[in-house]
């Protein structure tokens, strides 16, 4: 059982429901970079009280691996929108689910994104969030896939991985609403 266990977690391939995966990026490297990405925002945010918002659902793990590593004063928050709506690429529709529950005038903002793909989710709540007066806005987005991205992004300061433009699940990020529970990020295959 314990060897199966293990076995799981650190498995090169995975398939989520109709499609077949293999290993794109370890939790190991995701860790890493983590600790690199806090570090940044440790200097950069120094004497003040970033607001964290966390977009879900993707990014529900990778906002709480980055807080821990966080070393100044924090909040944290959510959001939710989705754009995916179960498939593999973007239907250009973005739903609007839950608002945040906070006010954000004065405030500065990091927005932790799972993945930049198009950038038209993210021009959508960036520019919703701005009329609400924040002192400054920056996103965080653990990836990216920059042969996707259809407009330049200001607010994009912090990126975990450059990715190509393939379809990947895990670590956070669904299929059908699986393998978010994969602990690396796992690109499709077939
Ligand atoms: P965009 O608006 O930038 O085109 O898409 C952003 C959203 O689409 C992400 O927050 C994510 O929900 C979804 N998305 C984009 N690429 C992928 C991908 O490769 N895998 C998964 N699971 N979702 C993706």
């Amino acid at each position: 059982m314990h060897f199966k266990y293990n076995f799981y977690i650190y498995r090169m391939k995975a398939q989520v429901a109709d499609l077949n995966f293999e290993l794109l990026i370890s939790y190991d490297k995701i860790e890493k970079r983590i600790k690199a990405l806090a570090a940044l925002i440790n200097a950069d945010y120094k004497g003040r009280t970033p607001v964290l918002v966390g977009v879900l659902n993707g990014s529900f793990l990778f906002t709480a691996d980055l807080i821990k590593e966080i070393d100044i004063p924090v909040e944290v928050t959510f959001t939710k929108l989705a754009s995916y709506f179960g498939g593999i690429s973007s239907t250009r529709k973005i739903r609007d689910d839950f608002d945040l529950t906070i006010n954000i005038k004065g405030r500065d903002i990091i927005l932790v994104e799972d993945i930049v793909d198009t950038g038209n989710t993210l021009h959508y709540l960036i520019d919703k969030l701005k009329v609400r007066e924040p002192a400054s806005i920056t996103v965080c987005s653990m990836l990216l896939k920059p042969k996707a991205l259809e407009s330049t992004i200001n607010e994009l300061k912090y990126v975990g991985f450059e990715i190509e433009n393939e379809f990947v699940v895990g670590y956070g990020l669904d299929y059908k609403e699986l393998g978010r529970n994969l602990r690396g990020i796992y690109r499709k295959i077939s």
